[in-house]
């Protein structure tokens, strides 16, 4: 016997036919004798959906309010499958994050999990119920509903994983694993039967968003067992030991390991650029500490050598802080010239923990972009990663050739 959590994306809880698909799949793992908790996403759309409609109403929105908009999705998900389940003859109830409670942080939005209490799970999966979670939401220390940010589903699966030492947390989504690039822009992608915590960790937050960061910093902490699967591969809904998956685990598990695991792109990116700021000490600390204390995450920072006392500096920040980034440098009256933003921007980076002890990573990465005419705006290199900042409009272009330039292609 196992203890099990499983948890189901959008696409996977899309219908009502898919969300009967899923029951089945829940009943494989207790017709094999495990002990199973299920976390469960929106139905397909429905988050950006409730997304678009916070905007609509006022761009500059309260976080809470929109925490308590964006978290119903995922409570329609939990009840329609509870019912589901106990159609099939299963004891099941849904459980909402305030429930269990998943305990976050304040950070409305984009909250953390502080604590999941395990132990009401564990009695309830003791006595052969099935808890279906709700996921992406939390209960915040103002005793208001939280979310984890897009795609925080993943997060509630493994931090309950963590909770409930679970021998397993299996990720059901619309890919049969984790491949060495998006398998839906690049077709000659390949799938990869393992994949350690650190290349998953630094895939995931230069974008590959199959799992969301925060799941694999916490399945990290925690040695959490992550396996990528598909609901969609078998109808008949075989339980995941009949599934070939991808499972995240440590670098001592993995026999061959590749100079370059993965190819990473993300289009939530913007770039600002603010010329003309003078060049003496703490202007930097005066854009960038602000814009910290209102909590956006800047990522990628140039600054030019000066000429004349003036110099320029550029950073990135996600696409959806744009608005409230400009806000910000608006309010503290930064001293520049100009504030230029450019959105039509993507983050392109090539990904392995080969990189520690091989050279001319970077440079096979400049020549094949380089051969396709693709300039580049800004680059950032770290131990296992390089990356770069293109124009949008060569994202596929720039995927694919780095794709075969570093050999990754299926045979
Ligand atoms: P879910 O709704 O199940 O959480 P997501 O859409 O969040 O699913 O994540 C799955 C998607 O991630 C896939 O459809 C795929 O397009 C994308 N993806 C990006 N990079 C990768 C990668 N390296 N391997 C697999 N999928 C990837
Ligand atoms: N429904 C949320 C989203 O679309 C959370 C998730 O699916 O993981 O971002
Ligand atoms: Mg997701």
């Amino acid at each position: 016997m196992a203890r099990i959590v499983q948890k189901f994306g959008g696409t996977s809880v899309g219908d009502i036919a898919r969300i009967r698909n899923v029951a089945k799949r829940v009943k494989a793992e207790i017709d094999q004798g495990n002990e199973v908790a299920v976390v469960v996403s929106a139905m397909s759309g429905v988050t950006n959906q409730l997304v678009a409609y916070c905007n609509e109403m006022a761009p500059l929105h309260d976080a809470r309010e929109y925490d308590a908009i964006v978290a119903t999705g995922e409570q329609v998900t939990s009840g329609l499958l509870a019912i589901a389940l106990q159609e099939m003859g299963i004891s099941a109830r849904s459980w909402a994050g305030w429930q269990i409670p998943i305990i976050t942080d304040d950070a409305h939005g984009k909250a953390r999990i502080a604590e999941i209490k395990g132990d009401a799970i564990i009695a309830s999966m003791k006595q052969g119920h099935v808890a279906v979670v709700a996921g992406f939401q939390g209960l915040g220390p103002d005793g208001r509903v939280s979310t984890l940010g897009r795609g925080g589903s993943d997060t509630t699966a493994v931090a309950l994983a963590a909770a409930v030492k679970a021998d397993r947390c299996d990720i059901y989504t619309d890919v049969d694993g984790v491949y060495t690039t998006d398998p839906r822009i690049v077709k000659t992608a390949r799938k990869l039967n393992k994949i350690t915590y650190e290349e998953m960790l630094e895939s995931a937050s230069l974008g590959a968003k199959v799992l969301q960061t925060r799941s694999v910093e916490m399945a990290m902490k925690h040695r959490v067992r992550v396996q990528v699967l598909s609901s969609f591969t078998d109808e008949n809904a075989p339980p995941a030991s009949a599934l070939p998956g991808t499972l995240v685990c440590d670098e001592e598990e993995i026999v061959e390991k590749e100079l370059v695991s993965g190819i990473a792109y993300s289009r939530d990116e913007a770039k600002v650029t603010l010329t003309g700021v003078s060049d003496r000490p703490g202007i930097a600390a005066g854009v960038f500490g602000p814009l910290s204390e209102a909590n956006i995450n800047v990522d990628m920072i140039v600054q030019n050598t000066s000429h004349d006392g003036t110099t320029d500096i550029t950073f990135t920040c996600s696409r959806t802080e744009l608005d409230r980034a400009l806000k910000v440098l608006k309010d503290v009256k930064v001293e520049c010239k100009e504030i230029a933003t450019d959105k039509s921007v993507v983050k392109v980076s090539v990904i392995g923990v080969g990189m520690r002890s091989h050279a001319g990573v970077a440079q096979t990465m400049f020549k094949a972009l380089a051969d396709k005419g693709i300039n580049i705006h800004v680059i950032s290199t770290s131990e296992i990663k390089v990356s770069v900042l293109i124009g949008e409009e060569y994202t596929e272009l720039a995927l694919r050739a780095l794709h075969t330039a570093y050999g990754l292609d299926a045979a």
